[in-house]
């Protein structure tokens, strides 16, 4: 073992908000902690819709300067253009994400047992014994380390669950910020089958500004041109343009040897909204959680990381993600035939008001009860899969995992 390399308690890779949020959880602590961030600035390339539900400001104190927008309704457009609006108590929040990434950031940055690693890569590690414990030794683009937890918060692509052979399935998204006159309280998502894995959305900013994206597997850039065309939006228009992926499916294992994933490194976003950050806050404080008591046991067994985080995320978000793919699974087959009738069960049950999207996806299992009290919903759905009985076989094999 090389004596003159730098050794930290705690490696986090990645400083978007899973890095920053855990290391600003564990600050308090004496651990001795390093974020390694590819990237020069925190923040910066902006990839995200930052559309949070209510939920953000109880996980997390959320300053005002953060919120650059609110919207009362969700509206569902079906390829025909009929929709619904939801519109239930939850008014989520439109986010400068950028901000919220620096706002745990600044607020550790200069701590004595901090240090950030910034416009430096990750490429792997291995595990190594010094006096019969074991160590990781980290490699990154500009030095060795060593440390004894490691923590992938390094987003869709994740070299750390890549070393573990974990490797995400992703959707690529793209977005662009534009003046425009919509509605600035509504939050509006178009579904059609040729972008059947998510939506194309209209996230207002406020300003008269908007987020329009979309996200699917194929044709992207295609697709994203008819959906600006059927927006009347003009590409040459844009204040900016972001890409970015979205992982699609349910959530990883987390646990390993002294290390740990969280965040879209783990797949813990939401397979209907593409929607990561009420997840990854939540996951985040069980890693915190967790990795105090390693070091207060002075266990790092994967067997011990899987109690102490691992189990605690399945039981809580992990069920609620299957969910989402499952519901997901079920609307990827969905013609247009399909969304006007479920729109018009939506309709004639009423709960357009109490239904709030945002609020409710969270933790879809209150939507889909909400929803199946109308005797109409069940039977479409049997009708639905049996039209399509191979939704059935995934369905079992997602309850299996
Ligand atoms: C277009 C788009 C719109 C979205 N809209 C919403 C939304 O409206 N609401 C919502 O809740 N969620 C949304 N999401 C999802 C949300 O943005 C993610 O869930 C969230 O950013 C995940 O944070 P993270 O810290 O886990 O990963 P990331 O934000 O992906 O960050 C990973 C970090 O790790 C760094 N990194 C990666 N590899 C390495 C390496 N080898 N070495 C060093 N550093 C590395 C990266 O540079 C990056 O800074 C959206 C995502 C996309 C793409």
């Amino acid at each position: 073992m090389e004596e003159n390399i730098e050794q930290f308690d705690l490696t986090i890779i990645g400083a978007s908000l899973a890095g920053n949020y855990l290391c600003y959880l564990l600050s308090k602590t004496n651990l001795k902690i390093v974020v390694i961030e590819e990237h020069k600035e925190v923040g910066l390339p902006f990839q995200c819709a930052g559309i949070i539900s209510q939920k953000l400001s109880k996980l997390i104190n959320l300053p005002n300067k953060l919120i650059l927008n609110r919207v009362n309704i969700a509206k569902i457009i079906s390829p025909s253009g009929s929709f619904i609006k939801l519109s239930g108590a939850d008014q989520p929040y439109i986010i400068d994400r950028i901000a919220l990434d620096r706002f745990y950031y600044d607020k550790v940055k200069n701590k004595k047992n901090i240090s950030y690693y910034l416009g430096e890569k990750f490429k792997s590690f291995k595990y190594v014994r010094h006096n019969h414990i074991k160590f990781l030794l980290i490699e990154t683009s500009k030095r060795k380390l060593k440390s004894k937890f490691l923590v992938g918060c390094d987003g869709p692509l994740s070299l750390v669950a890549k070393s573990f052979g974990i490797k995400n399935k992703t959707i690529p998204a793209i977005q662009i910020r534009i003046n425009a006159n919509f509605n600035e309280d509504e939050a509006v998502m178009y579904f059609d089958p040729r972008w059947k894995e998510l939506f194309g959305w209209i996230v207002p900013e406020g300003n008269k500004i908007y987020r329009i994206g979309m996200a699917c597997s194929k044709n992207l850039k295609k697709n994203f041109r008819i959906f600006l065309k059927k927006l009347r939006i003009n590409l040459a228009h844009r204040i900016d343009q972001q890409g970015g992926l979205i992982p699609y499916s349910i959530m990883n294992k987390l646990a390993f040897d002294n290390v740990l994933l969280l965040g879209d490194s783990a797949c813990q976003v939401k397979a209907t909204t593409g929607g990561g950050i009420i997840m990854l806050l939540t996951a985040a404080k069980y890693a915190a959680i967790c990795i105090q008591t390693c070091f207060k046991i002075k266990k790092f067994t994967k067997s011990f990381i899987k109690k102490y985080y691992e189990i605690p995320c399945k039981s809580t978000i992990g069920k609620e993600l299957k969910i989402h793919y499952l519901i997901r699974v079920v609307l990827k087959d969905f013609n247009d035939k399909d969304f006007a009738r479920l729109f018009q069960i939506v309709k004639t049950s009423k709960i357009e008001n109490l239904v709030s999207f945002y609020g409710d996806m969270d933790f879809p299992k209150s939507f889909i009860f909400k929803l199946i009290k109308n005797p109409l919903v069940i039977p479409f759905l049997i009708k639905h899969t049996l039209k399509h009985p191979n939704i059935f076989i995934k369905i079992l094999k997602i309850l299996n995992k």
